[in-house]
């Protein structure tokens, strides 16, 4: 696959938000180990606001502008500011109607930058960055021009990030309160996150 296209990129979305739908008990279930249970909830929620948001898009950087600012205008929370820094962050580094597999790096790299401005969370706070960072790093790093492969690597590292959470102790929000009672459990905003790029990879695998 030498081009995404903004179907495809649709395509990423729908299979992405029908994934989360169907874990939605599973994420809340992992955040009530240490916080108030309602991230998958919220998660849906947002998705769904970010999924609205790219329904008339026909172009890159409009659409994942109209994306990241439906949610943060239509939800509340930090799921939704964390959504939100992605897809602004990535209409930040895209243009266009297609991407090529440079683009697709680029784009990905733009939503973690978006996404720090909006946390100070790091790699090994056991947060949804333990998921995010390493998948965009894969992503940036894969040798293929195959954007198939690209993503997959992506997915790979994503859901290898989020695993690495369950011995991780929190260290970032209320969820540190909690200190040796969230080892254990996957981080839920990890586990969210991960499910979204497995999707994404999904989706045009
Ligand atoms: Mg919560």
């Amino acid at each position: 696959m030498e081009k995404l296209t903004i179907d495809d990129f649709k395509k990423m979305l729908r299979v992405a938000m029908d994934n989360i739908s169907a874990r939605e008990e599973e994420f809340s279930k992992l955040d009530a180990v240490t916080g108030d249970g309602d991230h998958g909830t919220a998660i849906v929620t947002a998705f769904r606001a970010v999924c609205e948001g790219a329904e008339s898009g026909t172009e890159f950087k409009s659409m994942l502008g109209d994306m990241g600012f439906n949610v943060m205008m239509k939800t509340s929370g930090s799921t939704s500011t964390l959504l939100g820094g992605f897809f602004l962050g990535m209409s930040d580094n895209a243009a266009g109607t297609e991407l090529d597999a440079e683009g697709v790096k680029a784009m990905f790299k733009g939503g973690v930058e978006g996404v720090k401005k909006n946390t100070k969370a790091m790699p090994g706070d056991k947060t949804m960055m333990d998921a995010l960072v390493p998948a965009v790093d894969a992503i940036c790093a894969c040798p293929s021009g195959d954007i198939r492969q690209i993503m997959e690597a992506g997915a790979k590292a994503a859901l290898a990030g989020a695993e690495a959470t369950v011995d991780m102790k929190a260290n970032f929000g209320r969820a540190r309160n909690y200190g040796e009672k969230s080892i254990g459990y996957a981080d839920s905003g990890a586990t969210s996150w991960s499910c979204m790029f497995a999707s994404f990879a999904e989706a045009i695998g």
